[in-house]
């Protein structure tokens, strides 16, 4: 009996729940960060990333244009991208119910720069506390559950494309949790991971659930 019940509750205790959220235009409308398109004839032009999102930057017709991606190699602008951009309110309240219901936090985005993200989220993300009040995640966002997937330290990621890096970090994540929920604004990574759970064994498919950002 005594067994049984220890065997019970460590079956609850591995309960782990993840909300895996995208950070721009989910979490966060970003300010001041461009990613630089030079066209055929030289001309240079300043993409936000809701606009670079929008370009068929894979997609064989651009092999024309280049992107120049400097200002997110820049730790200022990183951080200042995040801090001085415009919250998005319903995914962040998402976020702070989940993490009420006992998910785990996690970020999972196209940029580098891992630790400043990291290091900037835990002031910028706010969640209430049990007076009622926004105070900052802080420990409530773990190191290891940020990921960039540009990040310099992932060198084994770079041949790939960066929703098959996304998969690859998904699929890892579901050896570690029972349940994933990713949370995305943008359709084409809905898509892609769409097509990464039609090809996961049933067992992890069904841990993994995909949503469309607000
Ligand atoms: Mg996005």
């Amino acid at each position: 009996m005594e067994k049984i019940i220890k065997t019970i509750l460590s079956e609850l205790a591995n309960v782990n729940k993840l909300v895996l959220l995208d950070l721009d235009d989910t979490l966060v409308e970003a300010a001041e960060i461009f990613i630089y398109k030079t066209l055929p004839n030289g001309e240079e032009i300043a993409l936000t990333p809701a606009e670079y999102a929008d370009e068929n930057v894979s997609g064989e017709e651009n092999l024309d244009v280049t992107y120049d991606y400097r200002d997110f190699l820049n730790p200022k602008k990183v951080s200042g991208s995040i801090k001085k951009g415009q919250p998005i309110v319903s995914n962040l309240e998402m976020m702070d119910e989940l993490l009420k219901k006992g998910y785990d936090i996690g970020i999972l985005t196209a940029r580098g720069m891992e630790d400043v993200i990291y290091s900037t989220l835990r002031e910028w993300l706010m969640i209430r506390d049990k007076n009622g009040e926004l105070v900052p995640i802080g420990d409530n966002l773990r190191r290891e559950n940020v990921i960039a997937v540009n990040d310099s330290k992932y060198t084994e990621l770079e041949k790939y494309t960066d929703y098959q890096k996304k998969s690859i970090m998904i699929n890892e994540l579901l050896d570690k949790y029972d349940e994933v929920i990713f949370v995305d604004d943008d359709n084409k990574n809905i898509k892609e991971i769409h097509k990464l759970k039609q090809a996961l064994n049933k067992a992890k498919a069904n841990k993994l659930f995909i949503m469309k950002a607000k």
